[in-house]
């Protein structure tokens, strides 16, 4: 008997640009992932509606990160579109009766996400969708009873409020029904704006804190350029067990960066280097842009021949989340029994 291959989802906003936090922190998991499990990678759109947006550029953003996924490798059998399948939300607000609200108002992510928005005007306000879409995503996940998530580091927090709507549910309903998941990081859960190396990448804090993995290659070149770096080496303490020199936030996020993009000699020789206080900056960001440049190449081009069959991928993408929402219909069918609503029976 073949074993049964456990399940993983995985989803991200259309929200514009694919960064280099996107990719090394989970996108280059999903795509290695495949040939293990049954995966399941959303584009969440109805995630993007929770800050302030713009509803052409949303589904323009939904299929541009299509196109961009299938780019870096993953299969578009295995990708869905979120507001396709509409089960998630309503799972969602079935969740919302089992999420307490205190442990909501501690989610870090909201903090962090709605002090970016000036809730002033009337076209700015923070939506009670952003204190919300952790419920969602919780939704989004055990949907598919997915055993493991990969993500990175950022939303460590929402899956453990996942876990907990889960064992709650279960509880309520006296039996195991819904999978804990479990989170699995890459080698770098999290990849630093090289702007400001004490935040995360990411798209929400502004274009300057993150890189576009599908940018030009001359912005690339100068983003890594204007890295913040610390004052120097000898500045930094050695490790008394290691003997190695500790690296002040920037300089170990180029470090990181070298080393996710499989650039392990010249890691090496650059530690090597660090460590004797021998270390210009300017050859570290020489060596972080041309690995950063040469990984976006690829992708580039291999966007570039998909654009031409734009048509093609539309209708593949139709056709998986069709596929895919017969899961989450199973699901809720189930739920609507455990829960007492009342099955249609037509
Ligand atoms: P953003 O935070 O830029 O809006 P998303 O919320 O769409 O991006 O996140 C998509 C995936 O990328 C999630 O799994 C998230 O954990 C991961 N991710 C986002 N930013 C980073 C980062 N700086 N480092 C590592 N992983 C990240």
């Amino acid at each position: 008997m073949t074993e049964q291959r456990k399940n993983v989802l995985s989803c991200i906003q259309p929200t514009g640009h694919m960064h280099f936090g996107n990719y090394f922190g989970a996108v280059k998991n999903w795509v290695d992932l495949q040939e293990k499990y049954d995966c399941v990678y959303g584009v969440v759109d109805y995630h993007a509606m929770t800050m302030p947006y713009n509803p052409e550029k949303l589904r323009q953003n939904s299929w541009d990160i299509i196109l961009n996924l299938v780019a870096v490798g993953v299969q578009p059998e295995n990708l869905f579109i979120q507001s396709y399948i509409p089960e998630h939300t309503e799972l969602g607000w079935i969740f919302n009766c089992f999420t307490s609200y205190g442990q909501l108002t501690r989610m870090t992510q909201f903090k962090d996400k709605s002090s970016q928005v000036e809730d002033k005007s009337k076209d700015s306000f923070i939506s009670a969708g952003l204190f919300d879409y952790p419920v969602l995503q919780a939704a989004d996940i055990l949907i598919y009873k997915a055993d493991y998530v990969p993500v990175g580091k950022d939303q460590g927090q929402h899956l453990e409020l996942s876990r907990n709507i889960a064992q709650r549910f279960n509880n309520m309903v006296g039996k195991e029904y819904f999978v804990l998941p479990e989170t699995l990081y890459t080698e770098v859960p999290k990849v630093m704006s090289t702007a400001d190396p004490t935040r995360k990448m990411s798209k929400s804090a502004g274009e300057k804190h993150y890189i576009n993995v599908f940018g030009e290659e001359a912005r690339i070149r100068k983003q890594v350029k204007s890295a913040v770096t610390d004052a120097g080496a000898s500045t930094m303490d050695v490790d008394a067990t290691t003997g190695q020199r500790e690296k002040g936030a920037g300089v170990q996020n180029l470090f990181k960066l070298l080393e996710a993009c499989g650039k392990l000699d010249a890691h090496q020789a650059l530690e090597t280097k660090y460590n004797e206080d021998t270390l210009s900056y300017g050859e570290l960001k020489g060596e972080v842009a041309e690995a950063l440049v040469e990984q976006s190449a690829k992708f580039v081009a291999k966007k570039s021949e998909l654009k031409a069959n734009k048509k093609e991928i539309k209708y593949k993408i139709q056709q998986s989340s069709a596929e895919i929402r017969k899961r989450a219909q199973q699901t809720l069918k189930e739920v609507r029994q455990l829960t007492g609503l009342t099955n249609l029976k037509l």
